[in-house]
């Protein structure tokens, strides 16, 4: 028998899941609507059918060690509940306990952000390297933390929200309620809204004729796009994304003398045009001794990050 190991990526739009063996690998995977609108016990069973689709693919020759879940949080590690998720609607839900009365196996839950920090570190871009922070900048930003090789969790599960630095005084509303937080400067969404702004003032750009003048569709790969075409409106957002990005990792650097950073999400495909500033910069906002000893790599595994960090969950 070998032994496999079950990872579900919860998402407010998508559930992914995934069997895979020792090597990271995924075998077998199931990929359906979360449908969050029809409220908690919908997505529970969706969660419930999702794994059950997989376990029925399973060949004879495999045997399940376990569970783990990604899911937004916040959520206790410890407790197996996931105390608040606003994509999904989800408030104080015993996920861990759910799933084990369901499937009589051993369960464990993780933020997704830390998750994905996870999978980097032990199948992707981290290479099992000693400290290692993960950074994913999409729609918002999302960190894991791992020190001396394991997941940096703080004393109630919550450590990591990289995102959530603040960064300047009474800085762009954040959704957790605060402003000036790392993410409405330097995210996927940032990069939008101030994108979409400027359009709206009435700045001369190409982002305009992208998007065929609906200004709503204007996104970050638009303006990576009008930026690669020389619009100089686009550069500049770009740029100032960057030295955000640039100053919250750097801070990282100073604090966790990290070997590597690893920076994954949807904005990371905008590529060198984003890592070789980022990298320049960050020199200057690290102390020395620290950033002239850190690499800054890109994430390795993609779409299946979330599913793979999630079967780290139960491997050990
Ligand atoms: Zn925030």
């Amino acid at each position: 028998m070998r032994a496999c190991y079950i990872g579900v990526d919860l998402g407010g739009t998508k559930i992914a899941t995934g069997a895979g063996d020792q090597t990271g690998a995924i075998l077998v995977r199931d990929v359906r609507p979360t449908e969050a609108h029809k409220g908690t016990e919908a997505t529970i069973n969706n969660i419930k059918a999702s794994i059950r689709q997989v376990l029925e693919q399973l060949g004879p020759d495999l045997q399940v060690c376990g569970i783990g879940v990604g899911s937004p949080g916040p959520l206790s590690v410890s407790e197996g509940v996931v105390y608040s998720a606003p994509n999904l609607g989800w408030d104080h839900v015993p996920i861990r306990q759910i799933l084990k009365d369901e499937f009589g196996v051993r369960v464990e839950v993780g933020n997704d952000a830390n998750v994905a920090g996870l999978a980097e570190w032990r199948f992707g871009a981290g290479e099992q390297c000693r400290n290692m922070i993960y950074v994913t900048v999409s729609t918002g930003i999302g960190g894991g933390i791992i020190v001396d090789g394991k997941l940096l969790l703080g004393s109630h599960d919550f450590a990591g929200e990289i995102g959530h630095m603040i960064m300047v005084e009474n800085g762009p509303l954040c959704g957790c309620g605060r402003r000036g937080c790392f993410e409405t400067l330097a995210s996927g969404t940032a990069i939008a809204r101030r994108a979409q702004e400027a359009v709206r003032l009435g700045v001369p750009t190409a982002m305009l004729e992208l998007v065929d003048g609906d200004i709503d569709r204007i996104d970050s790969a638009v303006v990576a796009r009008a930026d690669a075409a020389g619009d100089a409106l686009a550069s500049e957002i770009l740029d100032e994304a960057i030295r955000y990005l640039s100053i919250g990792l750097g801070n990282l650097v100073t604090i966790f003398n990290p070997d590597r950073i690893v920076i994954g999400g949807g904005v990371s495909n905008i590529g060198d045009r984003l890592f070789r500033p980022l990298r320049r910069m960050i020199l200057s906002r690290a102390m020395r001794e620290s950033v002239s000893r850190v690499e800054i790599h890109r994430a390795k595994l993609g779409s299946d990050v979330g599913v793979v960090g999630a079967m780290c969950l139960v491997m050990d």
